[in-house]
């Protein structure tokens, strides 16, 4: 049923229909979280397009709904990782958590991730929080308490845990081994396995001490979780999040210490639990409730009805790494404590990098960070990257399995989808509007309506039916897909309609201006429903949209989704503005190198010193050498090898004849830049084919430190051809 909105937004050009739904079947709430990101480091796009992106679409989509929804996240500022940083960068403990809780809250919002609040572990409200709800277990007896010896410091008074304690790899013999794995041959360890354990802190031999700890009985609830999970959410939840939970407690669930010696972290608020905090994996979901708190003092609402009614859809958008704290051990905490249960955890596998999976480590990541630097903050559509970025990391999503983020096809997303379908289907229709429509939005006459026409309407309702869907089932790839589509049938509609053409014969027949309105009225209705359609993915494109139409950001209301009289006859309707800006081939090529540089630095890093330095190869004598003939050269044509990413195809005059070289240096030139240089040539190499090219000959290149690749030259400019001995 189509009933007119009671507020008319004429004055702005467009009318607001509606459908009344049957909302009895909706939750009344939403609560929308995504995962705390740990506050000892930057976060990279694979974090952004995990937990990051979708709950934000998700949460964008349900506020244009017009839904209660509150989407929360925070920084996760406890663990024994956050002391080991401050240690690794010769600082403290706060001083680490308060840089990058504040770096992260900066990178999240220059992405337009529109969380409601974005609190943090470290805060007052959270620490009470924590406690409250670890004595509400205590007192309730659910939790057991076990007497079990531990590494013990005696110069610091501290237990050892972690990178607390260094040793001997009982695997490798290697001694870069830690109480929680070995940096040599990455096995996990416990510290009882360690060979000759020292303390990091004083570098003492540790005593072994008793100690008492608090844990939560997994397997007391095993019932509960196989009747919710297995039975209940089998088939609404992700496959591989069922299959993660059905292995977990298949394998038997053990007990998980709450509690554990260490003085970071939030205090057992019990008399006789000195010098003990609680666990970060008991403490940091908490945290998704002590943000909701804040929320609702912030804004003067009441928090507890997302926490405790049914009515609550609470959604935890996490990567598959978190599954089991928030399908198993959180579930457990919050049935103990009376809340209610996540309605759906959508994990997203994950986002490699290039051919490789993302790691710190070895500096093989794209931060948010490095993205918002060398392309948000750039003059010249800056402002548009971030909407490109979203664009390409919804359409590579990994939803079901790993996928892979790399910068071809990141250019490849923008310059033939976005720029090529999306954004020039909105520049033709305002251009063409301007030009055959004098500017304003024209007159539909429904009597000269073709089958074509009929089409595109029936095109833009099933679409918003179908990325409904879509979305309320958090399938956001498939969502933005449909978009894009409808997008791509605009293109053609006005493709077959040719108004251009019709305008060409006006003269002659005046009758056609009609046929030309109808067009341009149904084309202009449709970019204003891609703006409805894409604003939760894309939120500032959709707000630059508004612009051009001259409408206010309400228009963006799902509800308008599907209308065709989102725009009103007569109104007239600014310039087109360049949506998106093209990715250049230089700018990949440069993240390209940027990406190796930063490997290769990473692998020196770790190295030991006397593997920096490159292994001589065995000895020659002078005439091994003096069989090799080498001469200067000059490079008078360069140019990039087709399907070769690493080679380019040299001309290079050596005086007395003229030869072709390809050379595996295309990732450190461009063509056009080393025309003209001098090189040094081995000019009596036997030719070799690569790529169906004869290659005569080699260029010497001197490697730096960072891998980067430079001409060796003399030093002076001299004739070609002269010998180099
Ligand atoms: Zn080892």
């Amino acid at each position: 049923m189509l009933k007119k909105c009671p507020k008319s937004f004429d004055t702005f050009g467009y009318f607001c229909t509606y459908e009344k739904k049957q909302m009895n079947n909706l939750p009344k709430r939403y609560l929308v979280t995504s995962a705390l990101p740990y506050a000892n480091g930057l976060k990279h796009i694979g974090h952004l397009a995990g937990a990051y992106i979708p709950a934000d679409i998700y949460s964008r989509y349900l506020r244009a709904q017009k839904r209660d929804v509150v989407f929360v996240c925070g920084s996760d500022e406890h663990g024994t990782a956050i002391p080991i940083q401050a240690m690794k960068e010769g600082t403290t403990a706060q001083a680490i958590i308060d840089k990058y809780h504040q770096a992260m809250k900066e990178d999240f919002a220059d992405l337009q991730i529109s969380f409601d609040v974005y609190h943090r572990t470290s805060d007052p409200l959270h620490h009470e929080t924590s406690r409250e709800f670890f004595s509400y277990l205590h007192e309730r007896g659910e939790l057991e308490t076990k007497e079990t010896e531990q590494y013990y410091d005696e110069a610091s008074s501290t237990f050892l845990a972690d990178r607390f304690i260094k040793g001997t790899c009982p695997h490798c013999k290697s001694n870069r081994a830690f109480g929680d794995q070995c940096e040599s041959c990455g096995t996990a360890l416990s510290p009882d396995e360690l060979i000759d354990p020292v303390s990091t802190i004083s570098g003492n031999k540790p005593v072994k001490k008793k100690t008492t700890h608090w844990y939560l009985p997994l397997a007391k609830h095993e019932t509960f979780l196989r009747e919710w999970i297995l039975d209940q959410h089998k088939d609404d939840w992700r496959p591989s999040v069922v299959g993660q939970c059905k292995s977990w407690i298949d394998g038997g669930l053990q007990s998980r210490a709450v509690t554990r010696d260490l003085n970071w972290g939030v205090q057992v608020p019990l008399e006789d639990a000195a010098g003990k905090v609680l666990y970060v994996w008991f403490d940091a979901p908490i945290g998704y409730i002590s943000a909701t708190k804040q929320w609702a003092i912030d804004n003067d609402k009441d928090w507890k009805p997302y926490w405790y009614e049914n009515d609550t859809q609470l959604v935890h958008f996490i990567g598959k790494d978190n599954i089991v704290f928030h399908c198993i051990i959180f579930p457990v905490m919050l049935k103990l404590h009376g809340n209610i249960l996540p309605t759906n955890v959508p994990a997203n596998e994950f986002l490699n990098l290039e051919g490789d999976k993302m790691s710190t480590s070895r500096n093989w990541k794209l931060e948010m960070r490095d993205f918002i630097n060398d392309f948000v903050k750039k003059e010249n559509g800056g402002d548009q990257c971030v909407d490109m970025l979203r664009y390409y990391l919804t359409q590579i999503a990994p939803e079901s399995k790993d996928s892979e983020f790399t910068w071809k096809g990141f250019q490849d997303a923008v310059n033939s989808e976005l720029v090529s379908i999306f954004g020039n289907y909105v520049n033709r229709a305002f251009v063409l509007m301007h030009k055959l429509c004098g500017g304003k939005v024209p007159r539909f006459v429904e009597e000269i309506a073709d089958e074509k026409d009929h089409q595109l309407v029936r095109d833009i309702a099933n679409a918003r039916t179908k990325i409904e869907a879509s979305l309320e089932q958090y399938r956001f790839r498939e969502a933005l897909f449909d978009v894009i589509d409808l997008a791509r049938k605009g293109n053609k509609y006005m493709q077959e309609k040719e108004p251009w053409i019709l305008a060409k014969t006006l003269a002659e027949n005046p009758a056609q201006q009609q046929k030309i309105d109808n067009c341009m009225h149904h084309c202009l209705q449709l970019a204003a429903n891609l703006a409805v359609l894409i604003n939760p993915f894309l939120p500032s494109t959709a707000k630059k949209m508004c612009s051009m139409m001259k409408v206010v950001d309400k228009m963006l209301d799902w509800e308008n989704a599907g209308s065709m009289k989102l725009l009103s006859v007569g109104y007239s309707l600014r310039e087109p503005q360049l949506l998106f800006r093209k990715i250049e081939d230089e700018e990949i090529a440069c993240q390209m190198d940027k990406l190796r540089a930063g490997a290769i630095a990473a692998v020196d890093e770790t190295k030991p010193a006397e593997e920096k330095v490159h292994a001589l190869k065995e000895e020659i004598v002078y005439d091994d050498f003096g069989k090799i003939d080498l001469r200067t050269g000059i490079i008078t044509a360069a140019q990039k090898v087709p399907k070769a990413d690493k080679l380019l195809q040299l001309e290079v005059d050596l005086g007395f004849e003229k030869r072709t070289i390809l050379s595996g240096i295309a990732m450190h030139f461009q063509p056009e830049d080393i025309v003209g240089k001098q090189v040094v040539v081995v000019a009596n190499l036997a030719p070799r084919k690569m790529r169906g090219i004869d290659s005569n000959g080699m260029i010497l290149m001197a490697e730096d430190a960072s891998g980067k690749l430079h001409f060796v030259q003399p030093e002076h400019t001299i004739a070609a051809g002269a010998k180099v001995s």
